[in-house]
């Protein structure tokens, strides 16, 4: 038995042993092309681009000086809401992108939870600074659920928020005209105080209108959901803050409530 073994190991040793030399000739010539593979593998360029993605990196962060003459234009305005901050989340400023409506935000919506007071649906508006009311939507209608949907399919389509949509979009509305062509819009508003009119006076924190939510597809929906006020400063065709990156928006409007609460 154990002779029988052997020859049969010596058997299949020899035939592997014999076996073998045929494939490693023919595997030769199928690896030969592997050399022209390492140039391309060796991608010591890539050290090359490294250092240009980090120099292109840190002019992003870097916030450019604010333009003195626009800080002084925009002194002397405070929070529309009594006791307000500016928010702590970048996604209600200005320059935050409005996916929903293709457009960019163009003013601070001030919410419950991120103002340091409640903003509520009647929450008490106030005057920014002296002026003269230029609008007041005393006739409001809010949009129905089609129309609405209308305006954002326009929007879609466009690819941007249209002037006129975005005007239905901001619901009831009242402005103010101060010194210099700055106005302030005061948006959403579920109401407008009594006096409150085209043409009228007002003073820096005198009650002007009540936090609502006109304007917004929750509105459309027919619910009094996500009351908040939306709060913009123009200069002109622009927005304060137009063309600024983030960080240099919030140190604008850091600076433009600086001493005024
Ligand atoms: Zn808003």
């Amino acid at each position: 038995m154990k002779r029988l073994l052997i020859t049969l190991i010596a058997a299949t040793a020899l035939a592997g042993c014999l076996a073998t030399p045929e494939p490693t000739a023919t595997p030769i010539p199928t690896w030969t092309p592997l050399p022209t593979f390492t140039p391309t593998a060796i991608p010591t360029p890539m050290t090359a681009p490294s250092p240009t993605a980090t120099s292109t990196a840190p002019p992003t962060p870097t916030p450019r000086p604010l333009d003195s003459k626009l800080l002084e234009l925009l002194s002397g305005f405070s929070v529309p809401i009594k006791g307000a901050r500016l928010p702590t989340s970048d996604g209600v400023l200005p320059n935050a992108p409005r996916p929903y409506r293709y457009g960019l935000h163009e003013g601070i919506d001030f919410f419950s939870g991120d103002s340091g007071v409640p903003v509520v649906m009647g929450t008490e508006v106030v005057a920014a600074k002296d002026g003269t009311v230029i609008r007041a939507d005393m006739d409001y209608q809010e949009p129905t659920k089609a129309q609405m949907d209308q305006y954002l399919a326009i929007a879609r389509e466009k690819g941007f928020t249209p002037p006129d949509i975005l005007d239905k979009l901001r619901g009831r509305q009242v402005w103010i005209r101060h010194e210099k062509d700055v106005v302030t819009r005061y948006v959403h508003l579920s109401g407008i105080a009594s006096g409150i009119t085209v043409g009228v006076a007002v003073k820096k924190g005198q009650l002007i209108a009540y936090v609502g939510n006109s304007g917004t597809p929750e509105a459309a929906e027919g619910t009094s959901d996500g009351p908040h006020l939306h709060f913009e400063i123009r200069i002109g065709d622009t927005y304060a803050g137009q063309g600024l990156t983030m960080l240099e928006t919030r140190r604008l409007y850091e600076k433009i409530f600086a001493n005024e609460r």
